[in-house]
């Protein structure tokens, strides 16, 4: 039957807006401080130090269950808090994974004891985790992993390859897909399951990968029989096809998906002044509604996942139409705005240097949480079409 997808209009609750003068207030005095400067892509984004100020805040894990430490608050509250963080250019990298999809995964499907020890810990801004799917030989076909976990007593043994796992090397914990049992005829994807796994656990080895901007962000992590509690399988064995697919539309949806060449943007306007060309003037404009258009989309799939639904193919849609705009922007700025070294950037982070790095992420942001021509097979998929 064909589906039709669609964007449920939404209007941000006025607590929504109060915390967003909130967090706007906040990310001004840290910056006052000291603690970031926007735009300045030489600074790590990945700072436990940031990650504990925005969880005494609590503003990490604030929609899950109180009983967890969380604060049962909106979807759209969580969502404020992160495009405030983005627009600013805030070290949010520590926290934003767990808060983003693995928590939601442990409470969905983790043991209690784990509940209780780890989502506390995500919540102060003292766990870190990464995201464990894809492997030399599968990506984005991630059923076909064959990383083992094989049953020993009292837990498991894991054996095999992980790789382009962002932030491992930093991370305190990942959440990662490994086979249980081998796949049936009537279901290639039955067989793999979830663990929680600890990144000090004896026989995990990560090795950096550098990107093409020289940043060493992703790895690869070598598992001999590295040791995982039975506590620590998340939800059933050998279903993890069934969890994998929730904690996506988790993944595909936020306003992280068309924020992070948005750097560039800014600079423009800022170079182009007050009184920009009309040339300039309208090539801005047509980029600010795309991106407000982007905004109102993500923002519909946030209030979507508020009321219950899973919207799968919609938030497919965002990734597809948010990552497409944010990588062709760093070549549409350098169209619009001044030739290379000249500009007057004074001691902020200048207009060449933001480009510039703006120009070397973009070929990545169509492959990361799923390719563009995967997302459209699941939209097609979403429509009847395949
Ligand atoms: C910056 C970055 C960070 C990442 N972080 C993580 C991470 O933290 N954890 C993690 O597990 N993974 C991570 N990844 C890996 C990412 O999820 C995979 O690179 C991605 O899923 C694609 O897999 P692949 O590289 O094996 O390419 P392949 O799957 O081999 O794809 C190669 C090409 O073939 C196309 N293709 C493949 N299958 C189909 C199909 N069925 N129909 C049409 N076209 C198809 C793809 O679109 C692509 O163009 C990261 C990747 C990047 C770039």
């Amino acid at each position: 039957m064909a589906y039709s997808f669609q964007f449920d209009p939404i209007k941000l609750p006025p607590e929504a807006e109060a915390l967003r003068r909130e967090v706007r207030s906040f990310l001004r005095e840290e910056q006052e401080k000291g603690t970031f400067r926007p735009g300045d892509k030489r600074q790590s984004s990945f700072s436990p130090e940031f990650s504990r100020k925005v969880g005494a805040k609590g503003w990490i894990g604030m929609t899950w269950p109180k009983q967890y430490g969380g604060q049962e608050r909106s979807q759209l509250e969580r969502y404020v808090v992160s495009e405030e963080m983005l627009a600013a250019g805030a070290p949010t990298r520590a926290h934003f994974v767990a808060d983003r999809q693995s928590g939601p995964v442990l409470i969905k499907y983790g043991t209690e004891d784990v509940k209780r020890e780890v989502l506390p810990q995500i919540i102060r801004g003292e766990a870190y985790f990464c995201i464990g799917l894809s492997e030399p030989n599968s990506g984005s076909d991630v059923f076909a992993a064959s990383t083992k976990a094989t049953k020993t007593e009292g837990g498991w043994l894991i054996n095999g390859r992980k790789i382009w796992t962002s932030n491992a090397h930093l991370s305190t914990h990942m959440i990662g897909m490994f086979r249980t049992s081998p796949a049936t005829p009537e279901n290639r994807r039955h067989g793999l399951s979830q663990f929680l796994v600890r990144m000090d656990t004896p026989g995990i080895e990560v090795r950096p990968i550098h990107n093409l901007a020289g940043y060493h962000d992703f790895n690869e992590v070598v598992f001999d029989d590295a040791f995982v509690p039975d506590s620590h399988l998340i939800g059933e064995k050998d279903m993890a096809w069934k969890q994998a697919t929730d904690e996506l539309a988790y993944e595909r949806s936020g306003p992280e998906r068309f924020l992070e060449t948005i750097f560039a943007l800014m600079e423009l306007v800022r170079e182009a002044g007050p009184n920009p060309s009309e040339r300039v003037a309208e090539g801005i404009g047509r980029e600010v509604a795309h991106l407000k258009t982007l905004r109102r989309m993500s923002l519909s799939v946030a209030g979507m996942l508020q009321a219950g639904k899973m919207p799968v193919v919609e938030a497919a849609v965002v990734k597809d139409l948010g990552t497409n705009w944010e990588q062709a922007l760093p070549a549409k700025v350098r169209l619009l705005g001044p030739p290379p070294g000249k500009t007057d950037s004074g001691n902020r982070a200048g207009y060449d240097d933001v480009l510039r790095h703006a120009t070397l992420i973009a070929p990545k942001l169509t492959i990361q949480g799923g390719t563009r021509e995967v997302l459209r097979g699941i939209i097609a998929r979403g429509l009847g079409l395949r």
